[in-house]
């Protein structure tokens, strides 16, 4: 295949995979699955019949379907791709149809809620490998998946303690398929690194959005009009899919709010060196804040090129 994907797998790492919520996650693993011959066969379950009849269109799946249980026999993978928020009453629906030796795994934003909602589903014999891409965009729905969007990105997997050790091996080779490099933690520890790096700069933007929104000294229309300088990327991150966000702070509420804590701190001390005009302070925290920034590039996560959010982001880090 002449794409930066890579060629197509000679054997493919699952018989039957069957994913569950085929939205932007979802749909874009069918994808690269097709493309890289990562399952031989796709099943697409979602509780929503408009996205099953586009799933049918865009010719995602082999067979699609509404029902969980049905969906998932004979399925030797399955990958909850919904609102972690929903995680258990899926599994739930799906347990009386899961076959011996099957893998579950999951690409929530969250790990140690999804783990605690989902293992109490689970029939003996059947593996659970916890998994988290970090990548996506502020988009959602089966038509916003593409095969590439994980190409190049952490796929974060958190097996509990005792995991089978093939199973963790073949979701592994499933991400690396997909293009994404793998690492290992707890799920405590996800989800502290990801309150930081992720759910907390959304908070903030759907925050500073939301607040320049209801300034009345300044008017809307030129809040739209001066985005540029610095705004406009906020207004893309803060356009995120809601339900998806209210899942995630509710469900990592007390990593979220440890960071929040040491963020308001850090407010203040930056608020504090601006009222006493503490120039060096602020000079200082700029300049180590921007070399966290060429760190990012260097290692290959981002590219140093301006565009000012006005290029489409196929793989923003969620
Ligand atoms: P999405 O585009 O909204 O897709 C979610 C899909 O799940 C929708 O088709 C939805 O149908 C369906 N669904 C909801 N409840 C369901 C249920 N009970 N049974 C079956 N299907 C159900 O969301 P997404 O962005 O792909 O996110 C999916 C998961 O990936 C989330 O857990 C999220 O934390 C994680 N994730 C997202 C990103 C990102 O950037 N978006 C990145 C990494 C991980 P309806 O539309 O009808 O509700």
């Amino acid at each position: 295949m002449p794409d930066h994907l890579g060629a197509p797998l000679d054997n493919p790492v699952f018989e039957r995979l069957a994913l569950v919520g085929l939205g932007l996650i979802g749909s874009s693993l069918a994808r690269v699955a097709r493309r890289k011959n990562l399952a031989r066969e796709i099943i697409a379950i979602d509780a929503s019949a408009t996205v099953r009849d586009r799933v049918q269109k865009l010719d995602l799946a082999n067979h699609v379907t509404g029902d969980a249980a049905e969906g998932v026999s004979n399925a030797d993978c399955i990958i909850l791709c919904v609102p972690v928020g929903v995680c258990g009453v899926v599994a739930e629906a799906m347990k009386t149809g899961l076959k011996a030796g099957a893998i579950i795994s999951d690409v929530g934003s969250v790990k140690g809620s999804v783990v605690a909602q989902v293992e109490p589903h689970l029939p003996a014999g059947v593996h659970f490998v916890p998994a988290h891409p970090v990548a996506g965009t502020e988009q959602s729905g089966p038509d916003a998946g593409f095969a590439s969007l994980f190409h190049n990105r952490w796929c974060i997997l958190t097996p509990p303690d005792g995991t089978n050790s093939d199973a963790v091996a073949r979701m592994r080779a499933f991400w690396e398929g997909a293009g994404s490099n793998v690492e290992e933690m707890t799920p405590p520890h996800h989800d502290l690194v990801l309150a930081i790096t992720s759910h907390l700069p959304h908070l903030i933007a759907y925050n500073i959005v939301g607040t320049a929104a209801d300034l009345e000294a300044v008017t809307q229309s030129e809040v739209i009009k001066f985005s540029a300088g610095g705004f406009r990327d906020f207004t893309r991150i803060a356009a995120s899919d809601p339900t998806m966000w209210r899942d995630v702070f509710l469900n990592n509420k007390d990593a979220v709010l440890e960071m929040l804590g040491r963020f308001t701190e850090d407010l203040s001390a930056l608020q504090r060196a601006i009222r006493w005009g503490d120039g060096d302070a602020l000079f200082d925290h700029f300049t180590r804040t921007r070399a966290i920034r060429r760190s990012i590039i260097e290692i290959g996560q981002d590219s140093a090129a301006p565009d000012f959010g006005r290029q489409p982001k196929e793989n923003d880090a969620q």
